[in-house]
Order: structure tokens, then C-alpha cells, then sequence
């Protein structure tokens, strides 16, 4: 069985002080690493994605690189002796113009947030850790009471309770950033703080500007972008469920069923959904996870998720190697047991391509008939993606001469890539050497069922447009072809 669920670690020391370590993660899984530009150098995000590509490279295997920006640091700023303890019912002032904090006030790095609260707004301290009601607002000071209390120490994180913020998704940082992901050729590119679909549709042409391909993945953490779910997912390839922040701005209890509710909304769209944070929280320390967290990560395979990722355990715990390979034994599990609802869900709607008739057509054939594999030869991805939006236990293999495509398809549930086809213009030898690909790869046995899909005529601009039903190892041309197929082809990926 081959699984079917893709993997996203976030890098850091843990796994990037020593190649070795990454080379482990790849090995036990890895299909997507994340940059995380919240910390970190321009130099080191470089590095990190050329150190995966040269380690993927050197195991034959393709691994995508996510570029996260950082965005708005709603964030209060340091104190005299670097933390203070607040007790319930204690009164706290939030100060933009307080230099230095102490027991009674505390500066702001977020300047804008006396004009964005008022009396009664619940602010979240510490992801949530500290509670503070508003009860005041007089020009540069916010007066709080105390809600629930602990130790707060410098530049912790603010969310407001319900949304409201009005800090906009791209800072001048994340301007900059994006060209460091445009120039590590990065596959996708995270968008913090989500309000709109306008925040998505003006990274996007950033990143176009700064000469870059990258998909576009809305991170879904703000209360707004509950309310504007319909067009950041129509702005956006990917989204992700992006749970640390989302539970502070919702409440906690909330993020089950919105995280259904979203996996299903992007499916449904014809796009990618990442589930996020905390998923193994404990093997931070530890080398195998709670029964909890393997229920987690099982649920978001069950809800349909295309990827489930590692945050603070594969950057910065004890056991990166572990927690990646624990993930993956939880998702092949899952799979086993996996019936999305959400097909049966789905609107039945017309196909608003060719690619997605044909797309439909395959996932139709593929659950009907005994179908082993569907290779799907490439050029942009589409067609695999379309597939990939139908839950079904059959291996879509990705064949595509171009790597960029091949990265994108990492975090395609279900999708495998394959480098293919450079150069070639015969269909019928396409076909043939496509057969031999699988063969190979003891993906296909002869007299298996397999589906082609491919654009025809080959070369053209244009979509796929044919699907093939065959029987593997049945209708070979002996002749012609030998000189096509002996051009160079197929190196694997
Ligand atoms: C989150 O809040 O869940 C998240 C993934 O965002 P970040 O880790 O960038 O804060």
C-alpha cells in the first residue's frame, strides 16, 4: 500500500543541524518541507531548500518546498526585568508608547491595537495563556482587567478574541520576503493572517512579479476568514487549517468542526488543504506520540485532508525522524479505513473543463472497474489535482517532463511524481514507455487494469483531453518507436 496522505515538516535546528537528519525524515516520509520565515535569515532559508533538493535529489525522491511568511507581529513589547506575573483581577495597562514594561504596563510592537479594541474586547495573551478584559480606551492606552493570569514575558504574541484586528496580511517583511521565496524557485508560498481573497489575489502578484511560480496557500487563523472562507479559497490553491491561531481567535472548541468544514470546502473547490499544528505536539519530547494525537492525525486523514504537518517537532524537538514516521504509520492506517463523505457531499455539478470531464471520467472508471493505477501524463499538474479531489484507493502517478510540476504534486493527496516523457511526440509510444514506467516500479503487474490520461496531439499547447483504458502488456507495438524510446526519458524521481 502506498500512502496516500502527503507529510509537511517545518525545518529548524532539529532537523537541519545535520544533513543526516533530513536525509532520515525524507526516508521516512517526508513529501513537503516548510520555511518558516518567522525565524531565521535569508541565508538559511536559502540553504534549507537547497540542502532538501540536493538530499531528495541524491535519494531519487521529490520533496516540495513551502515557503511560510511571518506576517503581522501583533505582539507586546519587553519588559524592565523580562517577564512579570499577573494575577486574576489585576489591572494592566497595554501602552504603544511604553518603552520598557513593568508590573503595571507593557509596550506594543503592534502600534494600531488601541484603535482596533474597546471596552468589553477580549485580548489572548501567550497563545491564550493570559486573558485580559478590555475596560478602557484612551488614546495610546488600553486599561485591562485580568482574566485568567500567569507569567508574561517579552514580545508574547496578542489575538483578539472573535477577530478584529486590522493589521493587514503582508508587512513590509513579507514584501521582501517574497522575492527570498520567488529566488529559492520555492513550490508554495504560505500567506499569514488571511483576511481576504484580496490579500491572496495581491501575494499572488507579488510573487509573479518577483519572477515567481509558487502555489498560493491561504492559512486560514483569523476569525474574518471563517466569514470570507468562499473567496480566500477561490483566490487561493491551497489553504491550510492553521489551528494554533485559529483556536485563540475562535475559542478552542470551535477548530474540530470548522477543520471538517474547511477540508471539505477546499476539496470540493478543486483545491489542496494542509491540517496544521500540534498534530505531535508531545513528541517534542518524546519519542512516540499520546493516543490523542494519533486519533488527530487519523481524524484529518478520515476528513480528507491532503497533508498533515509537523510544526515545532521536526524544527525544533527531540525527535524529527520519529515524529515523521510516526505520522506516516498513522496515515497508512487511516487509509485503510478511509471513505470520505465528502464526495457524496459534493454538489453534483457540471465539470467546468475538459480536464475536469476527464478527470471525473478516471475517478468514475478507477472505483468501478478494477483499476490497479491511473498514470496521468502532465505538463501543469491540473488533471492530477482534478483527480486527486475524488477519494479513491487508486495510485494516481504524476508523469511530467517538468520538476516544477513534479514539486507540486508532493502535497497532492493520492499523487505520486514521476520524471517522464522529455521530448517525446509519439502518443502510442508515450503510452508504451508510460506502462514500462509502472511496470518498473511494480506499480502495474501485466494484466492489470490501468487508466491513461494524456493531451492530445502531444506537444501542443492544451489540456488533457483522452482518457485510456488498458490492459497492461496487451497491445504493444513491436515495431516503430525504438528510436523514440531510446531518447532520454525517464530518469526517476
Ligand atoms: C498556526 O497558527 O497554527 C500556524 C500554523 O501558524 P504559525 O505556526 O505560523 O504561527
Amino acid at each position: 500500500m502506498i500512502r496516500r496522505t502527503k507529510i509537511v515538516a517545518t525545518l529548524g535546528p532539529a532537523s537541519c543541524s545535520n544533513p543526516r537528519i533530513l536525509e532520515r525524515m525524507i526516508s521516512a516520509g517526508l513529501d513537503v518541507v516548510r520555511i518558516n520565515f518567522s525565524h531565521g535569515t535569508r541565508e538559511q532559508h536559502l540553504q534549507y531548500a537547497e540542502m532538501t533538493r540536493s538530499i531528495a535529489h541524491s535519494l531519487g525522491q521529490t520533496v516540495g518546498v513551502l515557503a511560510d511568511l511571518q506576517g503581522p507581529k501583533v505582539r507586546i513589547g519587553k519588559f524592565e526585568h523580562g517577564r512579570i506575573k499577573l494575577n486574576v483581577g489585576d489591572q494592566f495597562i497595554l501602552d504603544s508608547e511604553c518603552v520598557l514594561g513593568n508590573q503595571e504596563r507593557v509596550g506594543l510592537d503592534y502600534k494600531e491595537l488601541p484603535n482596533d479594541v474597546e471596552p468589553g474586547a477580549t485580548l489572548m495573551l501567550d497563545d491564550g495563556r493570559i486573558v485580559l478584559e478590555v475596560s478602557a480606551v484612551r488614546d495610546n492606552e488600553i486599561f485591562c482587567v485580568v482574566v485568567q493570569g500567569g507569567v508574561l514575558s517579552n514580545n508574547k504574541g496578542i489575538n483578539r478574541k472573535g477577530g478584529g484586528l486590522s493589521a493587514p496580511a503582508l508587512t513590509s517583511k513579507d514584501m521582501e520576503d517574497i522575492k527570498v521565496a520567488a529566488e529559492m524557485n520555492a513550490d508554495f508560498l504560505a500567506v499569514s493572517f488571511v483576511k481576504s481573497g484580496d490579500d491572496i489575489r495581491q501575494a499572488r502578484e507579488m510573487v509573479h512579479a518577483a519572477g515567481g511560480r509558487s502555489l498560493i496557500m491561504a492559512k486560514i487563523e483569523r476569525s474574518e476568514a471563517i466569514l470570507a472562507l468562499d473567496d480566500i479559497i477561490e483566490a487561493s490553491d491551497a489553504i491550510m487549517v492553521a489551528r494554533g491561531d485559529l483556536a485563540i481567535e475562535t475559542g478552542d472548541a470551535a477548530v474540530p468542526a470548522l477543520q471538517k468544514k474547511m477540508i471539505r470546502a477546499a476539496r470540493t473547490n478543486n483545491k489542496i488543504v494542509v491540517t496544521a499544528t500540534q498534530m505531535m505536539e508531545s513528541m517534542i519530547t518524546n519519542p512516540i506520540p499520546t493516543r490523542a494525537e494519533v486519533s488527530d492525525v487519523a481524524n484529518a486523514v478520515l476528513d480528507g485532508t491532503d497533508a498533515v504537518m509537523l510544526s515545532a517537532e521536526s524544527a525544533a524537538g527531540e525527535y524529527p525522524v520519529e515524529s515523521v514516521a510516526a505520522m506516516a504509520r498513522v496515515c497508512l492506517e487511516a487509509e485503510k479505513e478511509y471513505m470520505v463523505s465528502v464526495d457524496r457531499r459534493q454538489p453534483i455539478n457540471h465539470p467546468a473543463s475538459i480536464e475536469e470531464a476527464i478527470a471525473r471520467a478516471t475517478m468514475f472508471t478507477a472505483t468501478g472497474l478494477k483499476i490497479r493505477a491511473i498514470a496521468a501524463l502532465t505538463q501543469s499538474g491540473e488533471t492530477a489535482l482534478l483527480m486527486s479531489r475524488r477519494s479513491s484507493k487508486v495510485p494516481i502517478v504524476a508523469l511530467s517532463p517538468h520538476e516544477s510540476t513534479r514539486r507540486k504534486v508532493t502535497l497532492f493527496r493520492g499523487v505520486y511524481p514521476v520524471e517522464f516523457g522529455k521530448g517525446l511526440n509519439d502518443p502510442e509510444v508515450i503510452l508504451e514507455l508510460a506502462e514500462d514506467e509502472l511496470l518498473n516500479r511494480d506499480i502495474v503487474r501485466h494484466g492489470d487494469i490501468m487508466v491513461m490520461t494524456i493531451g492530445e496531439p502531444v506537444g501542443k499547447t492544451g489540456g488533457t483531453n483522452t482518457m485510456k483504458i488498458i490492459r497492461v502488456g496487451e497491445c504493444r507495438t513491436e515495431e516503430n518507436g525504438e528510436a523514440e524510446k531510446n531518447k532520454d526519458v525517464s530518469k526517476n524521481s
